[in-house]
């Protein structure tokens, strides 16, 4: 694909996207202030573990280490390292950015081993790689379903650290669209 046929593609759709997002900020906006407050770097990261733990992350072909911008490495179809970083003050930014890496990681982990040390063991495009990091990050991360499951646990990891009542409000801050967060991931 070259310069031209994205530019094509983006000018078409520019229009809408703008029309969309004044729409989105027209509204009354989601109180997520609870999403700023200080929160114990180890608990995000037991947190962190704890999701991929249930998201059934290989670690016999994987690990996950902290990273100054999130990004997943794949060494070989075996070895498969993702990153995640963690704020004090942003824990969403941390969560999100495990829960994408894992996208990564999880497609990588999938290449059927008939296709290792060929070209096409890299994936059939960035785009597709990068589809499946936002499904588990959006689709799945940003879902009531999940923080139905993972809000109790989380409790538990957060226990004496962040004061929170209501879940229903936890869910509508933390779904809250990220296009304004500068700290997107790889
Ligand atoms: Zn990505």
């Amino acid at each position: 694909m070259k310069t031209a046929d994205v530019q094509a593609i983006f000018s078409a759709i520019r229009p809408q996207q703008v029309a969309l997002i004044q729409a989105i900020a027209e509204r009354p906006q989601v109180d997520d202030s609870f999403l700023h407050l200080q929160y114990d770097p180890q608990k995000q990261w037991d947190f962190g573990l704890d999701v991929l733990n249930q998201f059934g992350f290989d670690w016999n072909r994987g690990r996950l280490d902290k990273a100054e911008h999130p990004f997943t490495n794949g060494m070989g179809l075996s070895d498969v390292r993702i990153t995640t970083r963690i704020f004090p003050n942003l824990p969403a930014s941390g969560w999100f950015s495990t829960m994408h890496e894992f996208g990564h990681g999880l497609y990588g982990l999938g290449t059927d081993p008939k296709l290792d040390r060929s070209p096409l063991a890299g994936g059939a495009s960035l785009g597709i790689d990068e589809s499946q990091s936002r499904m588990w990050e959006n689709l799945v991360g940003r879902s009531h379903e999940f923080w139905q499951f993972f809000y109790p646990r989380h409790k538990r990891c957060s226990r004496g650290s962040w004061a929170m009542s209501a879940w229903r409000r936890f869910t509508g801050g933390s779904i809250k669209s990220p296009i304004a967060d500068p700290r997107r991931s790889g």
